[in-house]
């Protein structure tokens, strides 16, 4: 990831766009021909909102899996431990790991499972397993003995998903804990599968089977510290029930809520987009009438026109899905993708801004004045989700942080 000097190389370069591009690259090392700028100032006050919707009885564990949603995990981590936050969550054992060999400190939920020769690991960076099936919990036990390290585990049930978590009941769970010595229940979660969508009884239902099970737990005795079932959507929408005592926000704090099914919701929790993705333009050049564009011949001029070839492709994490669908921003105006999306190059009609030039920056993911294109934009025209457009930015791509 790029530190403060590539920044502030990048933040001069942007203030004064360079009239003689060849003699500033000699000056300034690093000219990205594309690059992700994240604003920490933004993280930061979404993870506020965040915080402020849910009230200080709630621990706020933020996740920051999948490369911090493409914003890059070990720079969100700090801004996030340094803003208070004591819990992250990640998928995987290794990202766990990446955040302790980075030295963060805060409590870390590892929630996507882990392998059946990792419980060792887990413990070894102290990191929080999430236990998905009571089959699980006799590795625990017997990798918690072997380094004698406290071993503090959520257990995961399986409300009505269908993915991850037990099915058990309530008899099998206190059975499966009680011979425990080293390992010790400190949460029960779950996850919901459609928490914006309010034409199903979906998380009705699952939030009464998650506390049908936490009673059923409680009158054997078994009350962990922590309860959680929240994602973004939960708290977006708000569903102050299912807060308890810990929520797990992850769009969230990367500026993002999905839009609402089956109403017309307006999100409660308001929170902005942290990431803008800019590209330079390689060529620009003027197409005659019946110039067909790019692999397949799948845009055609249908009169003169001017093109830009960018310098990103769904190498770097353009979706090839946006060949003649999607847009970006030159000039403070929409142009669009035309042709088929490259590897490498995106090819865009610039007709309408003729004075765009090689070196010149566009905008892919981001806002110039008022001109906004955000990733729920982006995964409409593609056909997929605002998660995934931030998650299919590649590393390639450089990451500066602001
Ligand atoms: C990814 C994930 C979250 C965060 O979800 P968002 O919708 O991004 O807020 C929370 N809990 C679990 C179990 C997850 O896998």
């Amino acid at each position: 990831m790029a530190g403060t000097a590539d920044a502030n190389a990048i933040g001069t370069l942007r203030a004064a766009p360079p009239a003689r591009y060849a003699e500033i690259q000699v000056s300034i090392a690093p000219l990205f021909r594309s690059y992700v700028i994240v604003s920490r100032q933004q993280i930061r006050e979404n993870y506020r909102a965040v915080c402020q919707t849910v009230g200080p009885g709630v621990t706020v564990a933020a996740v920051v899996k999948a490369e911090a949603y493409g914003h890059g995990m070990l720079e969100v981590a700090r801004v996030l431990e340094a803003e208070g936050a004591r819990w992250l969550a990640v998928s995987s054992v290794e990202e766990g790991v990446a955040l302790r060999d980075a030295g963060l400190q805060a409590d870390v939920l590892v929630m996507a499972g882990v392998l059946p020769y990792e419980w060792e690991v887990v413990l070894a960076k102290g990191l929080t397993p999430v236990v998905h099936a009571l089959e699980e919990l006799p590795l625990l036990e017997a990798a918690a003995a072997r380094i004698e390290k406290p071993a503090a585990f959520h257990l995961k049930l399986d409300s009505g998903m269908g993915r991850l978590g037990t099915r058990a009941s309530a008899a099998h769970i206190a059975e499966a804990l009680e011979p425990l010595r080293a390992a010790r229940l400190q949460g029960l979660m779950t996850h919901f599968a459609s928490a914006a969508d309010f034409t199903t009884p979906q998380t009705d239902q699952q939030v009464a089977a998650f506390e049908a099970m936490a009673a059923e737990l409680r009158q054997r005795g078994i009350a962990p510290r922590f309860l959680h079932l929240s994602s973004t959507n939960a708290m977006a929408y708000p569903r102050p029930q299912s807060w308890k005592s810990m929520v797990r926000p992850g769009h969230a704090i990367y500026g993002y809520v999905s839009p609402a099914r089956g109403s017309h919701r307006t999100p409660r929790l308001v929170v902005r987009p942290a990431l803008t993705w800019r590209a330079r333009v390689v060529a620009v050049k003027d197409l005659p009438a019946g110039a067909p564009v790019g692999y397949g011949a799948s845009f055609v001029a249908p009169q003169a026109m001017r093109v830009a070839v960018v310098a990103a492709g769904y190498a770097d994490g353009v979706q090839h899905r946006l060949g003649n669908r999607g847009k970006v921003i030159a000039r403070g105006k929409l142009a669009p993708i035309v042709g088929t999306v490259s590897m490498d190059l995106t090819t865009i009609d610039v007709s309408a801004v003729p004075e765009l030039r090689a070196g010149d920056e566009v905008t892919l993911l981001g806002r110039e004045g008022d001109v906004v294109l955000d990733a729920q934009q982006i995964a409409k025209s593609a056909g997929t989700i605002s998660y995934n457009v931030l998650c299919a930015i590649k590393p390639r791509v450089r990451r500066i942080y602001e």
